[in-house]
């Protein structure tokens, strides 16, 4: 498969092949040549096919002067515009956010939660939620949104259980529009920690629009040409881009003040992560939210900017987390659990694998946006980090001895131990990460070698809990702990764990402490800490997963068309500069009003 960079420039060279952070064969080195620049060696992936690419004189060109290109949020061809399609399988980015929006934003970086189509919400006792919808917000159509779209929408989830958020109905009884702007929700035992992770997470839909739609229809329609609330309306696509165009009849402009600078938005999907780096150090891409290799350099040079100047050049995003499978032996011994954590080099996965691009993580697993609810003193006690001969110390007080002579310890009972630590095939960089697992295991006397299976039969041995032990990274940003906890301690446990606790670990007191969590109300910051408290305590005992480094919100921009990008500089906005699927209201959005027209 062959594609093409955007047409405007130059003699590209570029390499043929390959969904960005699809499955790649072995590993190489590769040089990507690109004009400014003379060489740039970067980690790749792929099977080397060097092709000068022509010029596609097709393409449509924008005015680049009120063009926005970004990339790094699409693994495939746009093929829905349905904001009920989770983003793991959704393409189009935007969609949420761009189009659709939400009741609140969040800011991770300030922790706060921002009305957005509403203009307030609150309890009014433990039971009961009352939400003010902004008035003299339209839909692209031109309707006014109502109370009533707002009702439509969050029935939706009570109505099919295929809608992500249908689970909320468990504890949420109704949602009654009391006047046009007015919606009251009532419940039984709210979970007040994923209630406001939802009002930033589920896209308010016009109901006019909706309520003839069939359940196919609503939760895995393709909705062709959305009409939502947003800064931006769909304008056209191809297999390799989706073109937003900015709604000039935006509320926000309107009722805020607010304008996206960019007139369009031009969201791209490149055949590799080395094409969109030639892209963004030629400035034909603005913003890259592209995994590349190499950008450490490229930063410091100084031909694209990064959030951080200097290492780890990026926002940290979600956690990596090894989980462990807690229904085999000896990872059903905690003793054997917490050795392998102080056997692992952390500090090579970041600065070798990862070249100082990421960051090693708590130990409590928490992102450095959440580090007001890791209990300081829980860490200092039970805390882990890379100490081979404090690994070997823990495994011999327990019985593990090398008895064979083979250099690696037998079980207590003298059995041998074989393990696997794996990730799927093509994943360089974590490929990476376990092989250094691996290796550094070997050294405390453990037998542990890595393998890479593809990626369907990784997520089965992931799903079905066969596997040993295995990378995952699903928790990202979030405006609670309980997000991160919930996904490590998932219950109960099923005959398929399709979103969290994949080691199986049943352990009815974290549970009850993760439920704890869940129902302690956002405003009881103290009470939250406290239950934080008590999970990290059990965990880091415990160790039933172990959290190594945070991979990073991977960002990289350009200044020759838009200027005023987020850093960490107190003279440019602080925001998320992200594109992915869930983060334009985490940031993204705003960003995009605050970028500036180059000179
Ligand atoms: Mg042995």
């Amino acid at each position: 498969m062959k594609r093409v960079l955007s047409t405007l420039l130059v003699l590209v060279v570029i390499l043929s092949m390959l969904a960005a952070c699809g499955p790649t064969p072995t590993p190489e080195k590769v040089i990507v040549t690109v004009p400014v620049l003379q060489t740039v060696t970067v980690k790749e992936t792929v099977p080397v096919v060097v092709t000068a690419v022509p010029e596609k004189p097709t393409e449509v060109t924008y005015p680049r002067n009120e063009t926005l290109y970004v990339s790094g949020a699409a693994w495939g061809p746009p093929s829905d515009w349905n904001p009920f399609i989770t983003w793991s399988k959704a393409n189009t980015t935007g969609t949420i956010g761009l189009v659709y929006e939400t009741l609140f934003l969040y800011d991770p970086l300030s922790d706060k939660m921002i009305p957005w189509l509403a203009e307030s919400g609150k309890w009014v006792d433990a039971d009961t939620y009352e939400l003010k919808l902004r008035k003299g917000i339209t839909w692209s159509d031109g309707q006014p949104m109502t109370a009533a779209d707002v009702v439509f929408t969050y029935e939706l989830g009570k109505k099919y259980a295929a809608i992500w958020f249908s689970p909320m109905w468990n504890y949420l009884k109704s949602a009654t529009a009391t006047s046009d702007y007015d919606i009251t929700f009532e419940f039984t035992n709210p979970l007040y920690q994923e209630w406001d992770n939802n009002l930033y997470n589920i896209a308010i839909v016009p109901k006019h629009l909706w309520e003839s739609r069939t359940e196919e229809q609503i939760t895995a329609g393709a909705n062709e040409k959305p009409v939502g609330s947003g800064a931006y309306l769909y304008e056209t696509h191809s297999e390799d881009r989706n073109v937003w165009v900015r709604n000039e009849n935006w509320w926000a402009t309107k009722l805020l003040g607010m304008k996206p600078a960019p007139k369009r938005i031009v969201d791209m999907r490149f055949s590799s992560n080395n094409v969109a780096l030639g892209a963004v150090v030629k400035g034909e891409v603005d913003l890259s939210n592209n995994f590349l290799p190499g950008i450490a350099t490229l930063s410091e040079k100084g031909y694209v900017k990064t959030y951080f100047a200097g290492p780890p050049y990026m926002l940290s995003a979600n956690t990596a987390v090894l989980f462990l499978n807690t229904t085999k032996k000896p990872m059903d011994d905690p003793a054997f659990r917490k050795a392998l954590a102080f056997s692992i080099n952390t500090g090579d996965i970041v600065n070798v694998a990862y070249a100082g691009l990421v960051k090693a993580a708590n130990p409590t697993g928490l992102l450095p946006s959440l580090e007001k609810y890791v209990d300081k003193d829980v860490v200092a006690k039970l805390g882990f980090t890379f100490d081979t001969a404090k690994a070997k110390q823990i495994l011999a007080s327990a019985g593990y001895k090398d008895v064979n002579g083979d250099g690696f310890v037998e079980a207590p009972d003298g059995s041998k131990i074989e393990l696997e630590v794996t990730c799927p095939f093509g994943w360089t960089d974590w490929m990476e990460a376990i092989k250094i697992i691996a290796k550094s295991a070997q050294a405390a006397g453990i037998n542990l070698k890595d393998a890479t299976p593809d990626y369907g039969a990784w997520n089965t041995a992931l799903t079905t809990g066969t596997f040993d032990m295995t990378l995952n990274n699903w928790a990202g940003m979030s405006n609670t702990p309980w997000t991160l906890y919930n996904l490590l301690f998932r219950h109960p446990i099923q005959d398929i764990m399709g979103s969290g606790n994949f080691g199986r670990w049943n352990n009815q007191k974290m549970f009850d402490l993760v439920d704890k969590l869940a129902a302690t109300p956002s405003s009881d910051e103290a009470g939250m800490k406290a239950v934080c408290s008590q999970i990290q305590e059990l965990m880091l005992t415990e160790m039933p997963v172990i959290p190594l480094w945070y991979n990073g919100l991977w960002a990289q921009y350009s200044d020759a068309v838009w200027t005023n990008w987020p850093t960490e500089s107190s003279n440019t906005p602080s925001r998320l500069p992200c594109t992915w699927s869930g983060y334009w209201q985490m940031g993204g959005l705003i960003m995009l009003t605050e970028l500036k027209p180059a000179q």
